[in-house]
């Protein structure tokens, strides 16, 4: 075999036998549930807060320390039995999760929680609970710190979904907070899921769950698919068997955001190139400045304070709007048929510019 030949081959051949490890290497970006090979989230100290983080105006208090837990109800709707002490409420082993009487979509959610101390358990065993988005998405609550246990699954995973970025769990018998931002998943009329879950947290004021996409409801070594679920539905915490503490609750329910809230004027009227002729010249100021109105591919334009060129969209015979910016132009016609000069209005202020030409 020629020298050159044979290199070519030796070097094919070491592909080959790279090459299972190269594939095994791009599906480690992917993960079983519950897996325990899978990155532990870096330690992070989180910043000091000062807790409770009081509630917005507009949000509504799902638990106060003032209320009791009036709010809350067994999953049967039946009064809890979890326990209320002063400022906080605490599971009861054996009682069951509890829900929001009140149902929610869409939320920017805060949950202060506190696990029990001292720290006994391990793993899933240790200061165990959840809160769960619509009932069906669950943030975990777990005593993460100094506490190993499957990424999926430690506190602030989307539970055998996503791990946090980061560990920023502090030690049992300190409050801690979550603030979560949930878009629910939509479905059609028919019920098919149209949209998936969206979800943001923070824990203890750490970005651990950037806007991440739910690929179905959370689960204990399951992967689950959607289900199609009404619009709103309560809020619930989760019995876990350990006395996890709650306070200071507060959601707020957001608005749908459209997906491109830019909106354009159209024309209300059609104007012929030979018809926008007459309102082209130069418009000065009462003070200072001017602006030109001039055609460029058969639309009306002003250059305004000789700067900024916006395009002009016919409301009227007078009344020109630009296409994307809130400005309005109203052209003030002379006896002779032709614009003597214009009112231009934005944010509000009107000024008027005078015909020179
Ligand atoms: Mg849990």
């Amino acid at each position: 075999m020629h020298i050159y030949s044979f290199r070519r081959f030796l070097i094919s051949q070491i592909f080959l036998l790279l090459s299972p490890c190269i594939l095994y290497a791009q599906m480690g970006a992917q993960w079983r549930v519950h897996d325990l090979n899978r990155p532990q989230p870096p330690i992070v100290t989180p910043p000091t807060q000062f807790l409770p983080i009081t509630a917005p105006s507009d949000a509504v208090v799902l638990f106060s320390g003032q209320d009791d837990i009036t709010k809350w109800v067994g999953m049967n709707g039946q009064p809890t039995k979890w326990v209320c002490k002063e400022d906080y409420f605490e599971c009861v082993k054996g009682s069951g999760y509890i829900k929001t009487k009140q149902s929610f979509g869409d939320v920017q959610l805060h949950v202060e929680w506190m696990a029990p101390t001292p720290a006994t358990g391990q793993s899933q065993g240790r200061g165990n609970s959840g809160v769960f988005l619509m009932g069906r998405y669950e943030v975990q609550v777990l005593d993460s710190y100094n506490n190993i246990t499957y990424p999926d699954g430690q506190a602030a995973a989307v539970y055998g979904q996503y791990p946090p970025a980061v560990n920023a769990a502090r030690p049992a018998g300190e409050w801690q907070a979550y603030d979560i931002v949930f878009h629910r998943p939509r479905f059609n009329n028919l019920g098919q899921l149209t949209k998936k879950a969206r979800m943001t947290v923070f824990h203890n004021g750490v970005l651990v769950q950037d806007n991440v996409t739910l690929w179905g409801e959370t689960d204990w070594k399951k992967y689950r698919v959607y289900k199609n679920h009404p619009d709103k539905l309560p809020l619930s915490l989760q019995d876990h068997g350990n006395p996890v503490r709650y306070r200071n609750i507060w959601i707020r329910e957001l608005e749908e955001i459209p997906l491109n809230p830019a909106s354009a004027i159209t024309p209300k009227v059609t104007l012929s190139t030979e018809a926008l002729q007459k309102y082209v010249g130069t418009y000065k100021k009462e003070e200072k400045g001017e602006h030109q109105i001039f055609i460029e591919d058969d639309t009306l334009w002003i250059l305004a304070h000789g700067s900024r060129r916006f395009e002009l969209i016919p409301q009227s015979n007078e009344l020109f709007s630009a296409r994307f910016t809130a400005i309005e132009v109203k052209f003030i016609f002379g006896e002779n048929g032709i614009p003597a000069a214009l009112d231009y209005t934005f944010t509000g202020y009107t000024h008027r510019a005078t015909r020179s030409d």
